[in-house]
């Protein structure tokens, strides 16, 4: 395992960090899926046994169960050995005096006295104005001040420049971005990244395999790494893309099984700061753009052809559907997509007006590529 100091604060991390939003689950009694405790206790103290020293929750997780279980596995001496994280749901707050409230809940169900990090989490430019409107630096230097939280952070998810609005706004202790090869141009970007970096603000990674597709790559995709000299895998060309860069303290996995931690174990035994050369980097690229290649509509979400008289999101549905392609995922029957269906703004509520073609900077063929979504849809 690698360990990297981080940022500023005095101590080292292991590059690997385990997230516990996929722990292992199970069947109870009246057939609901819950965590299988005994398997998510075991996982988590064989990370912890093999190197790990970063454990993150969140209050949502496995519906509320993953604090509680994260807590459990860190009885009997496992929670001195690791820095523990986990985060306020802003969208939970009704009021200003519940992010004392939700932080004591989550206290109690982990059966600590402190975590070691305290994300606000989630956080977008909405999100952003609430906190300011609750006064959440006041929150935060309360519960630094007290002993419950010992650094503050947030997690994110919109556009780099709410990123860097939200991270020159506080002196935070960490980042937490969705960062991989294939979205280092999306959300924070590789800019905010390095924002960040200048700014002292070390990075935790989430979604380094992007919910776990960059682990199962398309035929052509997959080609292109076999004939590689490295001979590295899918995975590993993904983490050790994200371990390169000097910004980055921890990358979290949310493994659910031992066999996906003790790969990620053996992989990050190879990782390190700057470890791709510069051939190596040219290659990423090519897998990135292998990757976008393999979108088949030229959409470019500007949205001009938006509103559409009958509410269908042409930007959306397109970017869905590229989405799968790119990833080589089966749209029939799509989970993303259902739920446009089941908002009532998909394919099929299309009348063929032609509205938005006569508008579309890319002359697209609108109303066909529509019906050919909808019919392969179902
Ligand atoms: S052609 Fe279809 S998608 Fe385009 S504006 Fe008309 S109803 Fe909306
Ligand atoms: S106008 Fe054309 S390119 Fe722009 S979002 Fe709509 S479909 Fe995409």
């Amino acid at each position: 395992m690698q360990y990297v100091p981080f940022g500023k604060h005095g101590f080292d991390v292991s590059r690997l960090g385990m997230g516990t939003m996929r722990l292992p689950t199970m069947k109870n009694e009246e057939g609901n899926t819950v965590i299988d405790r005994e398997a998510a206790i075991a996982l988590i103290r064989r990370g912890i046994d093999n190197g790990i020293t970063y454990v993150d929750t969140a209050y949502p997780y496995h519906g509320g169960e993953s604090e509680l279980v994260t807590g459990l596995a860190l009885k009997d001496g496992y929670r001195e050995k690791v820095k523990l994280a986990t985060k306020l749901p802003i969208w939970a707050l009704k009021e200003e005096a519940d992010m004392n409230r939700i932080l004591d809940e989550q206290l109690k169900k982990l059966d600590v006295p402190y975590v070691d990090f305290y994300l606000l989490h989630a956080m977008n430019k909405d999100r952003m104005e609430l906190m300011r409107s609750y006064n959440y630096k006041a929150f935060l230097k309360e519960a630094l001040a007290d002993g419950r939280i010992r650094h503050a952070a947030f997690s994110f998810h919109d556009d780099k420049e709410c990123f860097l609005d939200i991270l020159h706004d506080y002196d935070w202790s960490m980042a937490q971005i969705q960062f991989n090869y294939l979205d280092d141009d999306k959300q924070a970007t590789e800019e905010g990244l390095k924002a960040a970096g200048k700014a002292g603000v070390p990075l935790v990674i989430m979604e380094p395999l992007r919910g776990g597709a960059l682990a199962n790559p398309p035929a052509d995709v997959k080609a292109l790494m076999e004939a590689h000299d490295s001979r590295r895998s899918a995975v590993e060309w993904a983490f050790a893309y994200i371990s390169d860069y000097a910004e980055v303290a921890t990358i979290l996995s949310g493994m659910s099984n031992q066999q996906q931690l003790d790969d990620n174990l053996a992989i990050f035994n190879n990782l390190t700061v700057g470890g791709l050369n510069d051939a190596d980097k040219a290659f990423v690229k090519q897998l990135k753009e292998a990757y976008l290649a393999r979108m088949p509509i030229g959409c470019t979400g500007c949205r001009y052809c938006v509103p559409c008289p009958n509410d269908v999101h042409i930007p959306v549905i397109f970017n869905a559907y590229n989405e799968m392609a790119m990833l080589g995922q089966e749209w029939k029957g799509s989970w993303g997509y259902g739920n446009i269906v089941k908002n009532g703004h998909d394919a099929a509520k299309c009348v063929g007006c032609g509205a938005c073609e006569g508008v579309c900077p890319q002359s697209l063929p609108i109303i066909d590529l529509l019906a050919k979504i909808d019919k392969e849809y179902k």
